[in-house]
């Protein structure tokens, strides 16, 4: 019964050809990733495991850049937010965040439900998190009771890129002792971020966006303070704790049971990452970003993003016309076109939609997904200029 259910969803939407999976995460998975998750599952106590381990965790740590520890969890982006703060604060430590936008918001809210307590700098879900405002906040906390300052690099829910290192600068004119905590999800192996360099405490990751996966595993990317913190914060934690992990992380194994095959698609992953070269898989994200902003105009239509310089490379949000609902446009499209394009969440439901342009893509694929859009936008009656598609081939054709 279940699964005749089962069956008949998957042949009716994917009746012929490939879905069009372009939410922004998770995003399409490489047939080369899949085949190398589907191999047998193997001893994660044996000896060839902790040859795959080692090599998975010196992968992430080129992706981080860094020369310091990595962890990886069997769990999603999520739980890796948790254990950045579970493992370096205590129970009412202040933490300053950024009202970037849904992810955010979801972030502060799990940082509330573990016991700390959060200043939101509120922000209009346009722009990224304001180094300026962040500093003047830190200058102002004479007590040093603000023990960590945490940003979203890459917001999924509008398309808009904090400046990294601009927040840092800021953390050290205020000269401030706090703890620089990074969200990296959907931008890691996407846009350029440096840990070390940008003098990051924890970054943090996940597997089902830039890094082609299936959803399933997620990252710390950890400094020698951070390590340092954790070794007297006490907010109660057991699964996520970097020690027991970091210890066992060395001789190769894990301290519970891996996702073993997810560390098969992880070391495929990686290595396409590294054998196109992380500045050109950061230069094809920017190439289609911009092809897609230049359908954007080219359809009359409001990118969600208010300043250039912020403009995100994962994925971009669009702003409907007045009195038309996207979800009412992402669901013709996915009917008629087998095409996900990600929905507006929180207060943006039915005011944007996004198109992901992340991860295991390409320039006809980009193409396919515009076209899509077009033919939606024009079927559900959304004023529109029918330049859009044209805008995007020209600029991709010219081959800047
Ligand atoms: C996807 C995403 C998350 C949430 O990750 P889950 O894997 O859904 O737990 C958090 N932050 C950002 C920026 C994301 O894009």
């Amino acid at each position: 019964m279940y699964r005749t259910r089962l069956r008949m969803i998957t042949l009716d939407r994917h009746a012929s050809g490939r879905h069009f999976l372009q939410i922004p995460g998770p995003t399409n998975v490489p047939d080369r990733v899949l085949r190398a998750i589907d191999q047998p599952t193997i001893d994660h106590r044996g000896p060839e495991f902790a040859v795959l381990t080692k090599s998975v965790l010196a992968g992430m740590k080129r992706v981080f850049k860094t020369q310091g520890d990595v962890v990886i969890y069997p769990a999603s982006g999520t739980g890796a937010w948790e254990a950045a703060l579970v493992n370096t604060l205590s129970p009412g430590d202040h933490v300053l965040m950024a009202e970037t936008g849904h992810f955010a918001t979801l972030w502060k809210r799990l940082a509330e439900r573990v016991g700390l307590v959060v200043k939101f700098l509120p922000g209009d879900w346009r722009h990224g998190a304001n180094a300026a405002a962040i500093e003047a906040e830190l200058a102002a906390d004479k007590e040093r009771a603000i023990k960590a300052v945490c940003v979203v690099h890459n917001e999924t829910s509008t398309g808009v890129v904090t400046d990294v290192p601009a927040v840092c600068n800021a953390i050290d004119r205020a000269a401030h002792p706090a703890l620089y905590m990074v969200d990296t999800i959907s931008s890691l192996a996407s846009i350029d971020y440096r840990h070390d360099e940008w003098r990051v405490d924890v970054t943090v990751g996940g597997s089902q966006k830039g890094l082609m996966l299936p959803p399933g595993l997620s990252f710390n990317a950890i400094s020698a303070k951070a390590l340092a913190a954790s070794r007297s914060a006490k907010l109660p934690r057991s699964y996520w704790d970097w020690n027991d992990m970091l210890a066992i992380n060395a001789t190769g194994y894990f301290p519970y049971t891996p996702a073993t095959n997810l560390l098969y698609g992880l070391h495929e992953a990686l290595e396409m990452l590294f054998a196109e070269g992380l500045n050109a898989v950061f230069a094809r994200h920017a190439r289609l970003a911009e092809a897609t902003r230049r359908a954007v105009r080219g359809w009359g239509l409001d990118i969600l993003c208010a300043d250039p310089a912020e403009y995100s490379a994962s994925l971009t949000a669009i702003v409907m016309p007045d009195g038309h609902n996207a979800d009412a446009l992402r669901k013709v499209i996915l009917d008629r076109y087998d095409l996900s394009l990600g929905q507006g969440l929180g207060k943006m439901s039915g005011r944007i939609f996004r198109i992901g342009h992340l991860g295991w893509f390409n320039e006809l694929m980009l193409c396919g997904t515009l076209c899509g859009v077009e033919m939606g936008l024009a079927q559900c009656e959304v004023p529109h200029k029918k330049n859009g598609v044209r805008e995007a081939l020209e600029f991709l054709m010219r081959g800047e």
